[in-house]
């Protein structure tokens, strides 16, 4: 089976690790890919997010599947221009896509279907906007997000009137471009934040769903929860403190009205939705949509995933996925990033990386080859990951690890699933 594999980061090391664990030998390519994915396929360096470069690429080799990794190509119509080649792929096409594309679209969406989350104003107008904050009626944090992709990077927490108005102003003046000259405000919520992803296959006539574990990310920089916010230092799932009865509540109330949702407003999904839940004291309330893996989360879910992974995708990226409950391996699967120097800000690229033998899988994110040697070559820049009987020995197993791998300036946070542990225990 021939696969191209969108993407270049340790998600789509993990995914490519899996697909290549199948019992159907699978050729792989991926563009533009890494050195590290060079070890387990051929790489491209074809423009990943034109539509037009990835079709034509599709027509004139004809993979059986495409997967698209990221975001930006799925928002670039990448997927619907694959598809009008008669290539099956899994991801959404650019309509869907707006859910994470748009967070304006998101919330009406949600507003739509009456799926829990946050209270919420979309402003475009100058004054518009300065009066709400004026007379803000929830409370601080105000949350303000940009409308559109802004790497993360678009949501400010204001503390107080002055932050808000600062934010504001300068999202509203282009801070980042059209991406933040539509701005949702929210009500603050307080709470447990974890992501939930959901296979998703709608389309006029059918509607399947299959969830994941629940897992939960480690968004800051340093151990326990400061510094600023990075793309995730580490993730662990399932989550051991979710009682089964948490999971279907997240079903019935989020879930189940998405899908539904979906084929209601005529959006073709195929491929994953990512959840991003702030579980309150009123229950869970949907933060956002992703319409792609999360990565962290992708390198956990893969060492769960009791799946042939090249079947699944297919059944969904051919829109025959059938309703049911995943084959999850027992057990916990944590992932713990290996950071450059200077991450989030920077990365301190071109340092050679220590790297000995390990029973864990080395998931690569973002290094370079040369002359044998790998070298750090992104913030990212090494994923640990492992599944163990539960958390404490998924974590310990980790720890023991660690030792194997060491670059100067390396950034490690050694207490991925440390609150839930203590909260699972108490
Ligand atoms: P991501 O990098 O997770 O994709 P994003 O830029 O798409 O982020 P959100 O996920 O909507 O934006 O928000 C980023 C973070 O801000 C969330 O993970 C959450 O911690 C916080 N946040 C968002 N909305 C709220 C809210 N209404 N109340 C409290 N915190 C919030």
């Amino acid at each position: 089976m021939k696969v191209l594999l969108l993407g270049s980061g340790g998600r789509e090391y993990a995914m490519a690790l899996k697909l290549k664990a199948s019992a159907t030998p699978v050729e792989l390519f991926a563009a533009p890919g890494s050195d590290g994915l060079a070890e387990l396929g051929t790489c491209h360096s074809l423009d990943s997010e034109d539509p037009t470069v990835v079709a034509a690429w599709c027509a004139a080799h004809r993979p059986d599947l495409v997967v698209v990794g990221p975001e930006a190509p799925l928002v670039a119509g990448v997927a619907d221009a694959v598809r009008a080649v008669d290539v099956p792929v899994f991801g959404h096409g650019a309509a869907t896509a707006r859910l994470e594309g748009s967070k304006a679209f998101a919330k009406a969406f949600m507003e739509r279907h009456g799926i829990p989350c946050a209270a919420s104003r979309t402003v475009t107008d100058l004054a518009e906007g300065e009066a709400l904050i004026r007379s803000w009626p929830h409370g601080y944090p105000i949350v303000l997000k940009a409308d559109g992709l802004a790497a993360g990077k678009g949501v400010v927490l204001a503390q107080d009137e002055a932050e808000a108005l600062a934010t504001f102003q300068a999202f509203l003046a282009g801070q980042f471009g059209e991406a933040s000259r539509t701005v949702v405000f929210e009500e603050p919520l307080v709470g447990m934040e974890l992501s939930l992803h959901v296979l998703v296959d709608v389309d006029a006539d059918h509607a399947a769903y299959a969830l994941l574990p629940a897992c939960q990310d480690h968004k800051r920089i340093f151990e326990e929860d400061r510094g600023p916010n990075t793309g995730g230092m580490g993730a662990f799932g399932p989550i051991p403190f979710l009682r089964p009865g948490d999971v279907e509540r997240m079903r019935r109330e989020l879930v189940e009205p998405t899908v539904r949702g979906l084929q209601k407003d005529g959006l073709l999904a195929r491929g994953v939705l990512f959840l991003g839940v702030m579980w309150t004291a009123a229950g869970p309330k949907l933060l956002e949509y992703n319409v792609r893996f999360g990565d962290p989360e992708t390198q956990v879910l893969m060492q769960l995933l009791d799946e042939d992974l090249p079947s699944l995708l297919m059944e969904v990226a051919q829109g025959r996925l059938v309703a049911r409950e995943l084959h999850l391996k027992p057990g916990t699967a944590i992932t713990v990033v290996l950071a450059a120097q200077g991450y989030p800000e920077s990365a301190v690229k071109g340092v050679p990386i220590t790297l000995g033998r390990t029973p864990v899988t080395v998931i690569h994110a973002g290094t370079r080859r040369q002359e044998g040697q790998w070298l750090t070559h992104g913030g990212r820049v090494l994923n640990l990951a492992t599944a163990a009987p539960d958390l404490a020995a998924a974590r310990a197993a980790i720890a023991a690890a660690l030792p194997a791998v060491h670059w100067p300036g390396m950034q490690v946070r050694r207490d991925i699933g440390l609150k839930a542990l203590a909260h699972a225990q108490a």
